[in-house]
């Protein structure tokens, strides 16, 4: 299997430091507002990758963090005049609730900067015993000139970086390139007591603690979106490999950036849609889908055309799913099965995974075994239900278990009951505006109209009710 490896430039053939064990670490939320459908890329990305590692077998420990102290939480607490903790656990929660949403399965640790603040003041003491890091009033930074290979990672270079960085108004750091491991508290901030004083631990340092904390000091597999080549995986690594002297991880993984209007979508520049939004409209398998049609580390257009024409090809699959059960249903009763070797998508699927997780490809084999499979059923020839019963088994492993795009065979999606009970509720409202102007031949048509689709309306003191009749 080849994983390309942003440390290396290369795609490296994947070995595991303690296999089957396998430690993957991924760069969560910041909990202070719903995530968007940029991060939501990274989201499922990263576990497309984890699924496919246990299909191969591998015993993955999947640790994802949640920054819930930092700069925009006590801005958006200030703002709402709350505190930052019930910014942080009102953000979490929906975070968790929209990537279940999202089909995402759950991380084994989801490790808060909040509940390691020992993990880091430890990890800051040794940076500072081994003298790369200084402490100036409280405020302790990381010497990079200390760290012979920082830049390693993102092909920078430190004295490039130098001209190029914007002069801070900080004069307290020795390079502008240092950064704050631990910041001096501000009055009205959350502050822990610390060897330095009174304060709370920088956004890179979190992750370093937490990271070799819950993986160990050398670990698999490290991903997050591009932007966090530089400067964040860059000083993971500094702070890591700075403190214990040992590899801090052996694949870093970045994933690509969701852009809207030509660019990255993200907070800041507003561009953005939340992910709890687009799932009001689109379906948890068909945004998986839009994602895995391109491969990970590409960069990603986001459009509702795309998603839509997602939708549009999961349709096939459900229609597919549905004549697969009837044939089960009605298999003969001996083990008669079609030229068909099943073998061959389960060899291009996993082909396709091998060669650094190209979902697209991945895809594209699942699709034409559809393609293939419906010949055979369109043929009006039956066979054994061992045969359709590996189609399923094929489906389950591959599109859903890996990719998660496979629909449910229920009546909808969470989308579209929700949208439905939207559209339901306009209908009534024009039919009450109907009643008060006394159109009440409109009135009842509405109303007769829902009954013939199994809707039946019911007025009561409390406005109209609806009933869905089966
Ligand atoms: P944040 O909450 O901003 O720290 O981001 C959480 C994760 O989403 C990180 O791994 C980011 O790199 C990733 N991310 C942010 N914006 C995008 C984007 N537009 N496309 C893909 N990933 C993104
Ligand atoms: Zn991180």
């Amino acid at each position: 299997m080849l994983i390309y490896n942003t440390l290396t430039k290369k795609k490296e053939e994947f070995k595991p430091l303690n296999p089957p064990n396998v430690g993957m670490y991924v760069c969560g939320p910041t909990v202070y507002d719903y995530f968007h459908i940029g991060n939501a890329r990274s989201f499922v990305m990263g576990d497309i990758i984890r699924q496919y590692l246990i299909y191969k077998g591998y015993n993955v420990k999947y640790v994802m963090n949640l920054t819930d102290i930092d700069d925009k939480i006590i801005r958006k607490a200030n703002e709402e005049g709350v505190p930052t903790q019930e910014i942080a656990e009102r953000y979490s929660k929906a975070f968790f609730e929209d990537i279940a949403k999202l089909k995402i399965k759950p991380a084994d640790v989801y490790p808060k900067a909040t509940e390691h603040i020992a993990e880091i003041q430890d990890l800051i003491k040794k940076l500072e015993e081994r003298g790369i890091a200084y402490n100036i009033n409280g405020e302790v930074f990381y010497d990079v000139l200390k760290f012979d290979e920082y830049g390693k990672l993102s092909g920078k270079k430190i004295d490039e970086l130098e001209s190029g960085a914007r002069i801070e108004i900080n004069d307290l750091k020795k390079n502008p390139l240092d950064f704050s491991l631990w910041k001096k508290a501000k009055p009205d901030e959350p502050k822990w007591g610390s060897p330095w004083g009174e304060g709370r631990p920088g956004w890179h340092v979190e992750c370093s603690a937490m990271s070799m904390k819950h993986l160990g000091e050398t670990f698999d597999i490290h991903a997050g979106g591009h932007d966090l080549i530089f400067p964040h995986h860059e000083n993971e690594i500094a702070q890591s490999e700075g403190a214990t002297g040992k590899p801090f991880v052996n694949y870093w993984i970045h994933f690509g950036f969701l852009n809207f209007q030509n660019e990255k979508m993200s907070k800041s520049l507003g561009n953005f849609f939340t992910t709890r939004d687009i799932l009001k409209v689109h379906s948890a398998e068909s945004i998986r889908l839009f994602f895995g049609q391109t491969h990970y580390a590409s960069p990603l257009s986001f459009s509702d055309e795309l998603l839509s024409n997602a939708e549009k090809a999961l349709v096939k699959i459900k229609n597919f799913l549905e004549t697969l059960e009837e044939n089960i249903r009605s298999a003969k009763e001996d083990d008669s099965y079609p030229e068909f070797n099943i073998q061959d998508y389960y060899d291009r699927f996993e082909q396709a995974m091998d060669d650094d997780f190209n979902t697209p490809q991945a895809i594209a084999s699942i699709f034409d075994l559809i393609r293939d499979v419906n010949k055979i059923l369109n043929s009006g020839e039956q066979f054994g239900v061992t045969f359709y019963e590996d189609i399923k088994e094929f489906l389950l492993r591959t599109a859903e278990g890996v990719l998660g795009i496979l629909p449910s065979l229920e009546s909808g999606t969470m989308a579209d009951t929700e949208f439905t009970d939207k559209l339901l509720q306009i209908l009534i409202d024009i039919r009450l505006k109907a009643k008060q102007e006394k159109n009440y031949a409109l009135a009842d048509e509405i109303r007769n109209r829902l009954n013939e689709l199994g809707f039946v309306l019911l007025d009561g003191k409390d406005g109209t009710k609806i009933r869905r009749e089966q």
